[in-house]
């Protein structure tokens, strides 16, 4: 009967560890260069590399991964906590090498890559040498994978894949789309032929699959597999994503008591209005429910 809510004193070391340098270390480096991990100045990346050093040093890279792939395997509910820390920081998950659409490509090339495909494609992502984004929301279909349409056809040495996917967080700065097909997913190279990225959206990309041929070990895992490897990455990253909103949540909380402090009207600070401070109950009344609701749900997942 495990039902006390406490987390151990070992794992809450590394918490706070996180928390701390989250807020001493990322925050300000965010502040001044955003998003400087894929920064095309190499001054800026140099300043990355001692951080995510020390990272390593702690053995939290690449958290996500679970013991049988090669990572420490935390488990969803530790995963979700560190999560809920890492998700305030724009930039804080991929300094852990642990930010989606990346995440969840790496974890099915691990469990269903050959040797090959995993030296060739997970080796550069864990060191984030290459990029990727995922490629399976349709315009006609998203939460419903039997709507989906892009199809592959084998002709000889090849498949030959024809489709339209919108949705494709970051395609346009992928080195690699993940695309799934009615028949298997396929690892597509960003520069291949007939791969059209459409002008707008600028970062959930609208993508049409023209003719796109690719060698026939471009296919990951089996044949027909693709709903397979649908759910494998998608189930991990529901908890990841809720826990790095309710870090989103968290911090426009801090800010609305913030501002409830600092602003004044009618001869008091807003704060001392009751109205403001329901509302302020009732927010951090709500994002603790929808946190109890994700960490159970992380729990009975582990
Ligand atoms: C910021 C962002 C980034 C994204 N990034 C990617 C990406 O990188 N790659 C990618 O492929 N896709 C991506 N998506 C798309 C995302 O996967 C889809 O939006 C999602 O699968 C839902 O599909 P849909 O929007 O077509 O909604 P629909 O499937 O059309 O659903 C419409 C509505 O019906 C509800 N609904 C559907 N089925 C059920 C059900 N069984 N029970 C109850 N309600 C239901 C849904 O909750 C929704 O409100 C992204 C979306 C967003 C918003």
């Amino acid at each position: 009967m495990a039902w006390d809510f406490s987390t151990e004193p070992e794992f809450q070391k590394k918490l706070d560890w996180v928390e701390e340098f989250c807020r001493e270390e990322i925050e300000p480096l965010d502040l001044v260069f955003p998003y400087a991990v894929r920064s095309p100045d190499p001054r800026v990346r140099a300043l990355v590399k001692p951080l995510q050093d020390e990272i390593k040093a702690q053995g939290l890279w690449a958290i996500f991964l679970d013991e049988e792939l090669g990572g420490p395997g935390y488990g969803q509910l530790k995963l979700g906590l560190l999560n809920e820390i890492l998700g305030r920081y724009g930039s804080a998950p991929q300094m852990f090498g642990a930010a989606a659409p990346d995440t969840g490509n790496m974890e099915i090339l691990a469990a269903y890559g050959t040797e090959e495909q995993k030296e060739r494609w997970l080796t550069p992502m864990l060191n984030q040498e290459m990029w990727s984004a995922y490629s399976m929301t349709e315009p006609q279909g998203g939460s419903d994978p039997n709507l989906f349409k892009t199809h592959a056809v084998r002709d000889g040495d090849e498949w030959v894949i024809n489709g339209e996917k919108w949705f494709t967080s970051a395609g346009r700065v992928a080195d690699l789309l993940f695309v799934m097909c009615t028949n298997g997913m396929f690892i597509v190279p960003r520069t291949t032929p007939g791969v059209e990225i459409q002008p707008e959206p600028r970062n959930h990309n609208h993508i049409i699959y023209n003719d796109v041929r690719v060698p026939l070990d471009h296919l990951l895992g089996p044949e027909d597999g693709a709903k397979v490897l649908a759910q494998r990455r998608l189930g991990g990253g529901r908890i990841h994503h809720a826990m790095r909103t309710i870090a989103q949540c968290k911090l426009a909380f801090d800010m609305m008591c913030e501002r409830a402090l600092s602003r004044e009207s009618h001869g008091k600070i807003i704060a001392d209005h009751q109205m403001v401070q329901e509302k302020i109950a009732d927010s951090y009344a709500s994002i603790r429910m929808l946190r109890l609701f994700v960490l159970e749900t992380a729990w009975k997942i582990d």
